[in-house]
């Protein structure tokens, strides 16, 4: 592990940050390491001297606060807190949780910082300036073992202290100080299935303590052999992790409302080097797979143990539904065993190991799952190596139940995700611009997960990256494409719940004259595409078996046609036409489909001067064309058009309507 102090970097941040600055510094160099610290699993801090309200100079312990990454860490992640108040803690027998939040929070300087990390009175109660916690991967691998003690102190000698295993919080806290009290000299503590605490007077010293004892722990793993599991008999051709992730996700769905087709449902996160291949492909994967987390706090995000899922060949719905349905049952039977007035937490597992294919994380968002992702590579990473030099071993279950259910540990997940549309994926197409864009922003917004699939693929990467989803290129007028783009799509999420069908362009042209080659190009585009689209997400739909919901862009024309606009129109009256057959053949899969009529909204598919003469063709001019004929005066916007399909989306009971979205215009409603 290498050492990557600079003190040119370190100097930069002391200009921009004074007295922060190399405890910002080093932080960051911590954070950015996931084989040291990985999504909140770790914390720093500093004590040092600033000034109250009163411009009295106070001790203060400025320590990580929650809901901030060490990677990218800045001052306001690393609030001040008044240190003695905190010492004084010391001299108690025992503290309740929220009277050790409730010091910690009493003694900020600033009212509005975050909440101190849960191992502050640890940072506290220890003496030195600089204190740099991490899980580091290669100490785990040493310290998960039944002999994880004599290991260690072969490994790290007296230069470090031992603290056996308790849980984060005041006890921890007070047995850490006390080891500490009794090994003046050492260069910092393992905690023992936890990880490791350095210190020293600056942060150059803390830090490069961190990295040499980390080094050490490497460099003794490096001495044994390389892991490599027995492989175990697999099918030579499974099926891809895109294709089973549906059927996961529909069996981890949790119905909300006893049928009425609401789902807390999951996204997935799939993950398939070869680190991942060489453990779930194991022959003992049900041994090693199953013992525990590696470090505490990752049984929030991973819960205690995946869900091992069968071969993904032959019958693989009917086993993975058995499998999880023990899972289930393993879950509620642990929870009973340690249950002391909890409120159990949703059974569902947050990792899936599918031998032959690699691992999925799960998660309430695509954020949540690829953090779960992340940690079980980690811990792979960690039982590989432990099981390399000896047997990994764990926290016993009701240590692990403890932390799983600390108010504390729960608390970093936050409340969850409360907008309407969270957890559900929602594929769009003609999304890199105009009412597309505008549709995936909307969705995005009510917490969708986004995938953007337009012709031109660079620009629907752009628009996603600004959105925060995933942009694919796809020519929507190919069936081949499009099967693609929605397996991406799958492989990216896990599934689909929602499709938006707005890919379109307009063709002009008076019926008697039109070429069929115009005819049948706007067809291809305006019809038979979205049939192609909707075919694809409804296989998926139905895979996942928890309803779906197709919106299509219908425009105005089917309802009302304007002259010389055939081309455009025909394909569109077939759409609706499409909409209702599917609301038809899917309403009892739950399936619902439906429609937004929009009309004279100022997109890019009126290129070429279309728009003048769209205008010209109803004898009005382009202003009046877009606003002032509709009886509310207003012109309508592609965010409103995005509205409009959020609303389908949201409207549960709704299947089989067209939403006309046109300011008012009553020759256009339908009849
Ligand atoms: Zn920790």
């Amino acid at each position: 592990m290498d050492d990557l102090w600079s003190d040119t970097d370190a100097g930069a941040m002391v200009a921009a940050y004074g007295d922060l600055g190399h405890r910002v510094y080093t932080s960051r160099l911590l954070g950015a390491d996931p084989a040291l610290v990985l999504h909140g699993g770790g914390n720093t801090s500093v004590k040092i001297r600033k000034s109250d309200t009163l411009g009295d100079e106070v001790d203060v312990l400025c320590v990580k606060g929650s809901g901030w990454d060490m990677a990218s860490i800045e001052p306001a992640g690393l609030p001040a807190v008044r240190l003695e108040p905190l010492r004084a803690l010391r001299a108690l027998d025992r503290l309740s949780d929220e009277d050790m939040v409730n010091v910690q929070r009493l003694n900020l300087l600033d009212s509005t910082a975050p909440n101190p990390s849960v191992e502050t009175l640890l940072h506290a109660f220890l003496p030195h300036s600089y204190i740099d916690h991490t899980h580091a991967t290669a100490v785990l691998s040493i310290t998960d073992q039944p002999d994880g003690p004599a290991r260690c102190a072969e490994v790290f000698g007296e230069t470090m202290a031992l603290v056996p295993y308790i849980m984060p919080g005041f006890a921890l806290a007070k047995a850490a100080a006390d080891v500490a009290d009794a090994h003046p000299g050492v260069e910092g503590l393992i905690l023992l299935k936890h990880g490791i605490f350095t210190f020293g007077d600056t942060a150059r010293e803390a830090y490069g303590r961190m990295i040499a004892q980390v080094s050490r722990a490497e460099v003794y793993l490096a001495r044994g052999p390389r892991k490599t599991f027995k492989s175990a008999a697999l099918p030579a051709k499974p099926r891809s992790p895109h294709h089973i992730a549906p059927i996961l996700r529909g069996l981890t769905s949790l119905p909300l409302d006893g049928g009425a087709g609401l789902y807390k449902r999951f996204i997935l996160d799939f993950r398939g080097g070869d680190a991942v291949r060489a453990y779930v492909d194991g022959a003992e994967l049900e041994r090693y797979a199953k013992i525990g987390v590696v470090t505490p706090d990752h049984t929030i995000r991973t819960k205690n143990t995946p869900l091992i899922l069968p071969p993904a060949d032959g019958d693989f719905e009917v086993r993975a539904k058995a499998a999880l349905a023990d899972y289930v049952a393993d879950y509620q039977a642990y929870f009973a065993r340690h249950d002391s007035g909890q409120t159990a937490l949703d059974p569902m597992p947050r990792v899936l190991l599918a031998p032959g294919l690699g691992l999925f994380g799960a998660g309430p968002t695509a954020k949540a799952a690829r953090i779960a992702a992340d940690i079980a590579e980690n811990a792979i990473a960690v039982i590989a190596d432990a099981e390399a030099i000896g047997s990994f071993v764990s926290i016993t279950e009701a240590e692990m139940f403890e932390v799983e259910y600390w108010s504390l540990e729960q608390a970093k997940l936050g409340r969850g995700p409360s907008a309407a549309l969270a957890g559900q994926v929602a594929v769009i197409t003609g999304a890199a611009r105009g009412i597309g864009a505008a549709t995936a922003r909307a969705f995005a917004e009510q917490g969708a997960e986004v995938a953007l699939l337009d012709l031109d693929g660079d620009a629907a990467v752009e628009t996603a990256r600004d959105i925060g989803g995933l942009g694919l290129a796809c020519d929507v007028t190919d069936a081949g494409d499009v099967k693609s783009a929605i397996d991406r799509a799958c492989g990216h999420f896990g599934g689909l719940d929602i499709l938006v069908s707005n890919a379109g362009a307009a063709w002009q042209g008076r019926m008697g004259e039109v070429g069929d080659d115009v005819l049948r190009r706007s067809f291809e585009l305006n019809f038979f595409a979205h049939q192609s689209v909707a075919k694809a997400a409804v296989a998926v739909m139905l895979a996942q078996g928890t309803g779906g919901c197709l919106l299509f862009n219908a425009s105005k024309q089917p309802l009302n046609p304007g002259p010389d606009f055939g081309p455009y129109g025909l394909p569109k009256a077939a759409l609706i036409a499409l909409m209702r057959q599917y609301a038809v053949d899917y309403g009892g899969d739950g399936i619902r489909a439906n429609a937004v009529n929009a009309d004279r909204v100022n997109t890019g598919l009126y290129g070429d001067g279309m728009l003048e003469e769209r205008a010209q063709a109803r004898g009005l001019t382009v202003a009046d064309y877009l606003a002032g004929s509709n009886l509310l005066k207003r012109e309508v916007k592609v965010e409103d058009v995005a509205q409009g399909f959020v609303s389908l989306a949201l409207a549960n009971k709704t299947s089989g309507a067209i939403l006309t979205v046109d300011g008012g215009n009553i020759a256009a409603a339908p009849r």
